[in-house]
């Protein structure tokens, strides 16, 4: 049986990634729906060779460009042609399987849609889950909905849990952490990084928003965060009841090991494999099966040693606003996630100081009102405001920059 797959964020790393694979068994997967944000000229080479039956463009004003690209192309076959927040949401419709690898925010619709559809989602919109934590959990309960991480360290745990039947033997999660280019600086010596020194990730090639989220252990906070998301419920896909006490992140430069689960006797279990995406990108799709294609097998004679290390908490304060936006609930963590997307972008357009993303992220967190998050309008509610305050907050440190 062909599984039938939608890829949304198509034309990023992910995407991108994720088509490779899905190229690798052609036997096993077709991919049936394709959505990026507003790239049109790559999202029609890739309609191309491709040929889905449904095409989306998040950005509503690009819908008429990629309207008649695809009628360029494909007079005489059916192509259907969707755009915004609905035309993502219906890809996810379409498949059996789902890759969210939108970045952002902008990914909730996806996340929700094939959930809620009763299907299995192959998680890398690491936003989405973090912004609506108790929306999604309501959403991963209809009846077939299945969530897979495609996040290298939850795609580990989520393997490691496999390695013991009972969910109530497990102690702690060790989330591992590369530690990204500035691993090692001083708070001090961070004040004059750029945007290139930020980007220039020793062990994975990325995306910038998450690229910079690395440098800042933003990434790795946000994950804490999706750990105990994925892996706090008592019950189903994997849910083992741990709390964000019980979440360790280990600093390993290597990003061999790629997280760890620690069982009530003592035994730790970890998850290794050379660092490329394309593993948990396959072990999404595949689960509960394996892949046919091997990727990122070690090879032990080369290998070398590996190095374990505790954070730099000081140097890099996003790891515990995220561990206290976890603690306070509710739609903290969204307003973290929206003051950090609105802060790396202006990072990225040299508007701020790489220092200044925590300091952003750190007082509009110190603003939450206390929303629940327990509606969709919640939610969005809480997003749209923390965009504002952290708006605001970057024009207070810009100085005029645009
Ligand atoms: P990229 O920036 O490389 O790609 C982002 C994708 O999202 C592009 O296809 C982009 O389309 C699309 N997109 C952007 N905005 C919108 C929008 N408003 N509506 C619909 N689509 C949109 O990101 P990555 O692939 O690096 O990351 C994707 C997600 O996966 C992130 O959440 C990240 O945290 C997570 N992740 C990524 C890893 C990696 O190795 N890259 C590892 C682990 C997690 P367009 O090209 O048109 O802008
Ligand atoms: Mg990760």
């Amino acid at each position: 049986m062909i599984t039938s797959v939608a890829v949304v964020g198509s034309t990023g790393s992910i995407g991108t990634q994720t088509l490779e694979a899905v190229a690798d068994a052609p036997d096993q997967y077709r991919v049936v729906s394709l959505a990026a944000g507003s790239d049109v000229a790559g999202l029609m080479a890739q309609v191309e060779a491709l040929r889905p039956s449904l095409v989306a463009i998040g950005d509503q004003s690009k819908f008429a460009d990629l309207k008649d690209a695809v009628a360029a192309l494909t007079p005489d076959l059916d192509i259907e042609v969707a755009a915004g927040p609905d035309g993502l949401a219906e890809c996810s419709r379409r498949a059996d399987v789902t890759v969210n690898a939108v970045v952002g925010f902008a990914g909730l619709p996806v996340t929700l849609a094939c959930l809620e559809e009763g299907k299995r989602l192959a998680l890398a919109n690491k936003e989405s889950l973090i912004a609506a934590g108790p929306i999604v959990q309501i959403a991963r309960r209809t009846e077939g909905a299945e969530l897979v991480p495609v996040d290298s360290e939850h795609a580990a745990v989520h393997q490691c849990l496999r390695a013991n039947n009972n969910p109530a033997q497990v102690s702690r999660l060790q989330i591992t952490a590369s530690g990204g280019p500035f691993r090692g600086r001083s708070a001090r010596s961070l004040q004059s990084v750029t945007v290139a020194d930020a980007l220039a990730h020793p062990t994975w090639s990325m995306g910038p928003k998450i690229t910079i989220d690395s440098s800042t252990l933003m990434n790795k906070g946000l994950e804490v965060i999706e750990a105990n998301e994925l892996f706090g419920e008592p019950a189903g896909d994997a849910g083992c009841g741990i709390t964000l006490d019980d979440i360790d992140v280990v600093v390993h430069p290597q990003s061999i090991v790629h997280s760890m689960v620690t069982f009530t006797d003592g035994s730790t279990i970890a998850q290794l494999s050379m660092p490329t995406m394309k593993l948990p990108i396959a072990y999404a799709l595949a689960y509960p099966d394996r892949f046919p294609v091997s990727y990122g097998a070690i090879d032990w004679a080369t290998l070398g040693s590996l190095d374990f290390d505790v954070p730099d908490r000081s140097a890099f304060p996003c790891l515990d606003l995220a561990f206290e936006a976890g603690r306070i609930g509710g739609t903290a963590p969204a307003w973290l996630s929206a003051a950090n997307e609105v802060a790396v972008e202006a990072f990225l357009k040299e508007r701020i100081r790489w220092a200044d993303i925590a300091d952003i992220n750190a007082a509009v967190l110190l603003s939450h009102d206390g929303g629940t998050g327990e509606s969709l309008d919640g939610v969005l509610e809480g997003d749209h405001v923390a965009r504002v305050l952290a708006g605001r907050e970057v024009e207070h440190r810009s100085d005029g920059r645009t």
